[in-house]
């Protein structure tokens, strides 16, 4: 059971490129164990990044990463030399709990036929018979025997009944995780929100890896967070407030953002990481990080703050 995900916002790469780290991050995850792996990216040949992200292709395969990689270069409609400036690509290997080694149990699970939300996930949804069945009676259709369907079709709920349009992947994601007991890492890419990410997690580990050719230190970053609206500290330092966040305004625009259970996946790619805490939602939006913690519990959080891996 391993999570990795990783988004290039501006550092054009082609389709090959992604994959390849992709796969790669899954090969670093291996020794956790696993059964089947997977892959989401976007479909779609076009020269555009923003059209190919309204489609969302999944290629999932049971048994080894190996298989996987097999898979996804029998794919003939995938251009893998296509160049794609923005993208974001989600990889999973399971660890089956609920429902047996197979393609369509594999991750990432789906909110529907046309792949519009999809999500990969660590863990255990121990009350996810009772959201299958709030669901089912709101006209959702399962496919799989999955715990982690239930999320992928409850951020379509929470999409399909949003008050207003201009809601954003972050909230969403958030109200699920509201509904949701149990332990998860999770990682959200949708067709509705091309170009972002969403990780969350709650009793199961997740860092993100950052990148940029901008120099990225907790002391020149010019990291804004907002404390109530307040002061402005290091990140560092953060206040363990409910609505803490922190954002990084790269002044570079190019930037590239990973995701990953284990920062054994994403060593090779940058020595610089946030081990996300529980109850944290980390979002990438228009290449920016932010992350709110979603509710305070007792006792002291540890600081989140970027750290160098030696
Ligand atoms: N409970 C989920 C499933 O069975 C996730 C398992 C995992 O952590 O890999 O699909």
């Amino acid at each position: 059971c391993g999570i990795f995900a990783y988004l290039n916002y501006h550092v054009p790469r082609t389709r090959r490129d992604i994959l390849e780290i992709l796969i790669k991050g899954l090969r670093r995850l291996e020794y956790r164990g696993y059964d089947s792996a997977g892959v989401g990216i976007d479909g779609g040949n076009s020269k555009d990044w923003e059209s190919n992200a309204k489609a969302i292709q999944l290629i999932k395969q049971r048994g080894k990463v190996k298989a996987l990689d097999e898979e996804i270069h029998k794919q003939q409609d995938l251009d893998l030399d296509v160049e794609l400036d923005v993208h974001l690509g989600i990889a999973h290997t399971r660890w089956a709990t609920h429902g047996v080694p197979s393609p369509v149990n594999s991750h990432p699970q789906r909110s529907d036929k046309n792949n519009e939300f999809i999500v990969i996930h660590n863990g255990i949804i121990t009350n996810y018979k009772d959201l299958k069945k709030f669901l089912e009676s709101k006209g959702y259709e399962f496919e799989s025997e999955t715990d982690t369907e239930t999320i992928a079709k409850l951020v379509k709920y929470m999409y399909d009944n949003r008050e207003s349009d201009d809601i954003n992947f972050a909230t969403l994601v958030e109200r699920v995780t509201q509904q949701l007991e149990g332990a998860f890492a999770l990682v959200f890419k949708s067709v509705h929100y091309p170009g972002e990410a969403v990780g969350t997690r709650r009793g199961s580990p997740l860092l993100m890896g950052v990148r940029s050719d901008h120099k990225l230190s907790t002391d020149h970053i010019p990291v804004l967070y907002r404390c109530s609206g307040k002061e402005k500290k290091s990140c560092n330092s953060l206040p363990r407030t409910d609505q803490d966040t922190c954002l990084f305004p790269l002044d570079e625009k190019a930037v590239e953002y990973y995701f990953a259970s284990d920062a054994s996946a994403v060593i090779e790619h940058t020595n610089r990481v946030i081990f996300l805490e529980d109850d944290d939602v980390a979002a990438v939006m228009e290449g920016r990080l932010s992350i709110h913690r979603i509710k305070r519990r007792a006792g002291d959080y540890p600081a989140r703050a970027i750290q160098t891996l030696q």
